[in-house]
């Protein structure tokens, strides 16, 4: 049988054995709807609730703070319908996830009929060469309508972490509400919602090796949040519908260890074996990574991504042509692949557009070994070498 490697971890986790084990019975005997007040309600009400406070630990807030959504999209979706009305201005960077990106162009179209209110303004903030967001920029955007500032946590194409911190302190400052989608950070850095000073924190569970499906947002308390559907008062009237049972159970045992990975300090393990996988690929020629400047100085990432260009390749084919040997990484968002159009995350970046689409994002995850970087080193040079014998292109042009 063909060995297989994934190295896509951003698109999504494997599910962790503790994960499934804790999940299960809720398929079977604890079948209870959280909101009925008998026997079978109340267990799996527990269990709800348990996974709350396991979800508020990993975050650092309390239990009641915590809503759980449908996943990553729904939570930053509410975040940003749930906060801003007619006539609001927002502030963001031009390289979010489209769960961000295109919530706030369909706010920002004329009137928005769905809506039934004229659009709201948005201020995208361009980064630099690393991928960072200036905080003075965003400091400079805020106008009197200013209601909401929603910039990423960690990015998905190439986990460059960004000034959170000291955005949050703007924020507060100017009295704005602050968003971070901590969908990429949460579970592979440290994150706790009083250190950055947000608001609203948005976390899914299939990039930290719960279940898909499964989400949630961290809402402050006191924070006047719009809920996006019309039912029941589920979530304290935040988030109508029956919880999901089983994928909350395996959002709380995700954290919980997540958590207990970040005492053990297996994000320094993970960040050597990345480190190690970036070394050796950087060797290969005409090669570099994405998120540092022309000095070389690196943005701060998380521990298990990085985004590398190969000069003369095309990432797709890249792509195909690893699956083939049976490694799996990705040209960068799993939802926009197939796309034409370089990625924009990348573009943002100021990279050339060949040289966006000649990028590869490698993630790992807790299930990686070290055999299995090697693995990796082993297929990467040899492939990058083949397709670039086959091209033309990169023997005229690149290759001088
Ligand atoms: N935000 C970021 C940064 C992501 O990487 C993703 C998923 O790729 C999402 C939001 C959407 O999360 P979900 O897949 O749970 O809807």
């Amino acid at each position: 049988m063909q060995r297989r490697v994934y190295l896509d971890n951003n698109a999504t986790t494997p599910v962790l054995p503790e994960v499934l084990e804790a999940m299960q019975p809720y398929f079977g005997e604890r079948f209870g709807n959280a909101s009925s007040i008998h026997h079978h309600g109340q267990e799996t009400r527990g269990a709800v609730e348990r996974a709350r406070e396991s979800v508020a630990a990993l975050l650092g807030c309390r239990a009641p703070e915590v809503v759980f959504t449908s996943g990553g999209t729904e939570a930053d979706n509410l975040a940003v319908f749930g906060l801003l009305h007619s006539g609001d201005h927002v502030i963001t960077s031009t390289v979010e996830h489209h769960a961000i990106l295109n919530a706030c162009k369909h706010l920002a179209s004329d009137h928005d009929k769905d809506h039934e209110m004229p659009g709201c303004e948005v201020t995208y903030i361009p980064v630099d060469g690393r991928g960072l967001v200036d905080p003075a920029d965003v400091k400079r955007a805020i106008r009197p309508n200013t209601k909401l500032i929603t910039i990423m946590f960690a990015n998905n194409e190439t986990g460059v972490v960004q000034p959170v911190a000291e955005i949050g302190e703007i924020a507060a400052e100017a009295d704005i509400y602050f968003h971070t989608d901590a969908v990429q950070a949460a579970g592979k850095i440290p994150v706790d919602v009083n250190k950055i000073g947000c608001d609203l924190l948005t976390i899914s569970g299939h990039k930290l090796h719960g279940p898909q499906g499964v989400g949630a947002l961290y809402v402050r308390k006191g924070t006047q949040l719009k809920a996006m559907f019309y039912g029941g008062s589920h979530e304290r009237s935040r988030r109508a519908g029956t919880e999901n049972v089983p994928g909350i159970v395996g959002l709380g045992e995700a954290a919980e260890l997540a958590s207990a990975g970040f005492d053990r300090g297996d994000d320094k393990g993970m960040a050597a074996a990345r480190d190690l996988l970036e070394r050796e690929l950087l060797e290969i020629e005409d090669a570099g990574l994405n998120g540092a400047d022309l000095s070389g100085k690196r943005a701060p990432r998380v521990p298990n991504t990085t985004n590398i260009y190969f000069d003369g390749i095309d990432g797709e084919a890249l792509v195909i042509a690893l699956d083939l040997k049976g490694l799996a990484v990705s040209t960068g968002a799993a939802c926009s692949s197939g796309a034409i159009e370089p990625s924009h995350v990348l573009t943002a970046m100021a990279l050339r557009p060949n040289r966006a689409k000649a990028s590869i994002r490698f993630s790992l995850g807790k299930q990686n070994s070290a055999e299995d970087i090697e693995f990796a080193l082993a297929t990467v040079p040899e492939t990058v070498a083949r397709l670039r014998d086959l091209s033309p292109v990169y023997r005229t042009v690149v290759a001088k």
